[in-house]
Order: structure tokens, then sequence, then C-alpha cells
């Protein structure tokens, strides 16, 4: 492989640069309308043109980034997440015009894109599964008596869902029905697939998952959990690795699960297993994603891997350089997603003009990004601005750092999730380790947030005011000292 083109766009897309450039390899960057001025386009070898603004004509127009990688001779694709990245057709199409696409077979996308075919290849795998349903829903009577035999609350949830989207919780059977016609036509609009099931709603759950790296000989590991478990809208904010409660003995069975599903769907390349997890530390299968994951930082950190190159030595066809026996974890991986959206304002998108724009660096802290201080946000994409991601030798210095790393990152000309870090950071929940997906809901209001800015305003305003006190006397003080001394100096 010695071209590659990245359809995607934003951190993502530039990270899969660094790696690729790291490994001499050229790069091809596709890039919309509203994306002239981005980074990806600046830091790519060469970079297309692919349509306007809306993903829909230009991100996910298969066509359009196929023709591309024709046009500048790319041998290979790398997808990155969300777009186009979990789209069998796409993978298919991306092999037929004798391209190596960087990511697992169509057919295993095809099968994980839909929870209920995820359910039923693991089924003879001996994977725990959330108590529910296996098929989609057709008689809603006979779905309502095994919701009451489950007990509630129930959680309906759509097959082809994604991105948190299209889960709706049913609190009693009164409510089973309108709910379920909800669902279902929110699943229809969404995702083209009115198709839903029903799950057990876990009460107190911890999101945990494992990321497998599989070759195309056969050989599949497992590096290690992220926890995933603060999360709004059902959308992961903060993850780390390791994860506070699992143990070394949870940690191989929930290994060894999520080789298996990965074996259940011939699985190549770097993915991702999802389980939830009881108050019993029971864990269930949830889903599994097809590619690279948001959160992929946090494992590389842990275990000096880079999944990127991991990605694209599969693709080559070559044999993964390392056994199980020689993973091991070292130190603790924090990362908070830094997106315009208000925490004071229900995390709703606040995206604008960066007009400060400062970012922290340092000893154990990596910054995946793609802005610089005077750019806009697109209102077209997802708003994340960046992934700051700080290691520490232990869990407490990665939250340490992280406290640091927020205070020393200035954001003026949108409003962001940094200081909701800071707060999920100060939380004595987090910091014990006893949370769950629940956080926001159980602890967090946007008092917290005013409270903390208001503190801060007043340390600024007490420390400026010592400053001013200390120059004057010291201002005072050099004005009388002899210019002769002065000039010895
Ligand atoms: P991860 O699963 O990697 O932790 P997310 O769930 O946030 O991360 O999804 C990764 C990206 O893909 C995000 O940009 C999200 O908006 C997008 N995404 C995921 N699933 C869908 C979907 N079904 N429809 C639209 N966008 C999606
Ligand atoms: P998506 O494809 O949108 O990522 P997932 O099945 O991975 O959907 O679930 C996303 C999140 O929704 C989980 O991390 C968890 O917070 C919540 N969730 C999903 N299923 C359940 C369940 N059965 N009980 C409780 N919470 C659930
Ligand atoms: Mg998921």
């Amino acid at each position: 492989m010695k071209k590659i083109l990245i359809a995607n766009r934003g951190e993502i897309a530039l990270r899969v640069m660094r790696t690729a450039r790291k490994m001499g390899i050229r790069t091809v960057a596709v890039y919309s309308e509203a994306d002239r001025d981005a980074l990806h386009v600046r830091y790519a070898d060469e970079a297309v043109l692919i349509g306007p603004a809306p993903s829909s004509a230009s991100y996910l127009s298969i066509d359009k980034v196929i023709k591309a990688a024709k046009l500048t001779g790319a041998d290979g694709i790398h997808p990155g997440y969300g777009f186009l990245s979990e789209n069998a057709e796409f993978a298919r199409a991306v092999e037929r015009a004798g391209i190596t696409f960087i990511g697992p077979n169509a057919h295993s996308i095809e099968l994980m894109g839909s929870k209920l075919a995820a359910k039923e290849a693991v089924k003879d795998y001996n994977i725990p599964m959330v108590p529910g349903v296996d098929e989609a829903i057709i008689d809603v009577d006979k779905a309502k008596r095994i919701a009451k035999e489950i007990g509630f609350p129930i959680l309906i949830k759509a097959s082809a869902g994604g991105g948190g989207k299209g889960m709706r919780i049913v609190e009693d059977a009164a409510s089973f029905e309108p709910q379920m016609d909800r669902a279902v036509s929110e699943a229809i609009s969404a995702f083209g697939d009115g198709s839903v099931f029903i799950e057990k709603y876990i009460g107190s759950p911890r999101h945990i998952e494992i990321q497998i790296l599989a070759d195309m000989h056969g050989n599949v590991l497992y590096l290690f959990e992220r926890e995933c478990s603060i999360q709004r809208r059902h959308q992961k904010v903060v993850e780390e690795a390791p994860s506070a409660i699992v143990t070394p003995e949870i940690r191989k069975r929930m290994g060894a699960a999520a080789v298996r599903v990965a074996q259940a769907c011939d699985y190549v390349g770097a993915g991702t297993v999802e389980f939830l997890m009881d108050q019993d530390k029971n864990f269930y299968f949830l889903e599994m994603n097809t590619r690279l994951q948001v959160e992929h930082p946090v494992t590389e950190m842990i275990t000096g891997l880079d999944l990127v190159e991991q990605q694209i030595r599969v693709a080559r066809g070559e044999v993964l350089s390392f056994f199980q026996e020689d993973l091991k974890i070292t130190g603790h991986a924090l990362e908070l997603r830094i997106y315009a959206e208000d925490p004071l304002n229900d995390f709703l998108p606040s995206v604008g003009t960066l007009d400060t724009y400062v970012t922290p660096s340092g000893e154990g802290i990596r910054l995946d990004d793609s802005y610089e201080e005077g750019m806009t946000i697109p209102i077209y994409y997802d708003p994340m601005i960046a992934k700051l991601v700080t290691y520490g030798s232990n869990r407490e210095e990665a939250i340490q750092r992280m406290r640091e790393a927020i205070d020393a990152y200035h954001i003026k000309g949108a409003q962001t999730t940094l200081p909701f870090g800071k707060f999920v950071c100060d939380h004595e929940a987090f910091i014990s380790g006893n949370f769950d997906t629940h956080f926001i809901k159980n602890y967090y209001s946007k008092e917290h947030i005013l409270e903390q800015q208001g503190t801060e305003m007043a340390v600024a305003a007490k420390a400026g005011l010592r400053f001013f006190l200390e120059e004057r006397d010291r201002l005072r003080v050099n004005n009388r000292i002899p210019s002769s001394w002065k000039n010895n100096r």
C-alpha cells in the first residue's frame, strides 16, 4: 500500500494521516465545500473536492469517494468512524474498484450493523446476552407478553440504530403500545428500517467495551477494555482504560467473549465489542462496532500500540506480530470528548467561530483535534472539536493531569464540554469509580458548573489583585534602585 485515501474529515482524518505518513504512505484527503480550509486538507499530500457541504452529497457519496481514489491512484481507503465506515455497500464497492478497504470484510459489517443479525450470529458462541427477544417484533401482543415476563422497565431498540439513537424506555404495560408505535416510526425515518426488538432495561449499568484486533490468518486478540459509562443521550463523553472495576479475572472472561464474537463473524481488523455490566458485575453483549472507535486513543496509551498502523498492516495481509501474552496494561488513560455543546443548556450544539483556541500540551497529554484559532465549526457535521487524552502511571495521576489540561485549554466562541469534564474529574463518584451510565442524571446540574465558574472567577480576581499589589510594590522599589546598580546586572 503506497497511497491511501481517507474517506473522512476532522480529527480522525488527521489522525489516520499522521500514522500513514509515519509508515511512509502517501495520503489523499477528500473534502466538502464547507471544509476548503480544513486542516486535514492542508495536511494531506493531495486533496480532492467531492461536493457541497451536506454529507449526503459529499462524505457519504460512495461514487464520489471512489472516483477520487481512482483519480489520485490511491490503493487503499481508510473510512475512519461515522460516515461510510459501517456501510457494507461501500466496503464492497471499494474492493470492486480494486482498492483495499482498510477495515473488515463487507459480510462482517453487514452482520454486525444489524443488532438483531449480530445477536443471531453469536448465538452459538456462548456469549451472555441481555434478556429480551432476539427477533424483530411483528406480533405486538406477543411482545407485550414477553415484556411482562422479563419485567418492566424494558427498552425498545431499533435493530439498525446507532449513535445512541433509536431507543425507548417503557415503564409499564400500559405505555407499551404507544411507545412501540413511536419507536417503529422513528426507526423508519432515522435508519430506513423499522425493525425493533426489546431488551430488559438494565437499571444501573456500566458500558464496558473490549477492543479486538484480528488478522486474515485466524489470529484474534483482545486489547483490554474501555469504560465508557459517562454518557449524555446514550452517547459517550468521558472514557477511560482500564476500567476502575474490572478485575483481571473479569477482563479475561470479557476478552475471551469478545474474541468469540469476532470469530462468529470472521472478523478482520480492529473492532469493538460493547458490553453492559450490571451491579453484580455480570456482563452482557450489546453490539459490535466494525470500525475504529472514537475513543481508541485510551487503548493506544495503555498498550503502546498504534491501532491505525495495525489496521493498515492487517489490511496488507500481514500476520499480527505479537501474541495475547505479549500484551499488557501499563498505566491509565482518560479521554474527554470536547464537543461544541453547551453543558448549561442540555448539551445542545453550540457551534461558532473559535475566537480563542489555546490548547494544553506537556507530559501525559495527547490532543487529537482539527482546529486552529479563528476557524469556524461547520454546522453540517458532528460538533466534536477535539479529544483530550491524558495518561498517568495510575488513575489518580491521569485524572489530575486531565484537570490541569482542562484548565490550560482556552476556547472562546463556542460553549464546550470542557467544564463538564472538570465537573466529572472533581466528582466523588467518578474519583471513587462508583458510577454508572446515569452519572449525569444522578449528579449533574448546570448549577455545579455555574458555581465552579463563579469560584474560578473569584479566585482569578483575587490572584489578579494580589499580582497588581505585588507589581505595584516592586515597581516602586525598582524606581528607587540607583541606575548604576541596574547597569551592573
Ligand atoms: P463510538 O461508537 O466510536 O464510541 P459514537 O457512538 O459517538 O462513537 O459514533 C461515532 C461517530 O459515528 C459519531 O460521529 C456519530 O455521530 C456517528 N454515528 C454513529 N452511528 C451513527 C448512525 N447510525 N447514524 C449517524 N451517525 C452515526
Ligand atoms: P448504539 O448503537 O446507539 O451505540 P448501544 O446498544 O450500543 O446502541 O447502546 C448505547 C447505550 O445505550 C449504552 O451504552 C447504554 O448506556 C444504553 N443501553 C443500551 N441498551 C441498554 C439496556 N438494555 N439497558 C440499559 N441501558 C442500555
Ligand atoms: Mg454502541
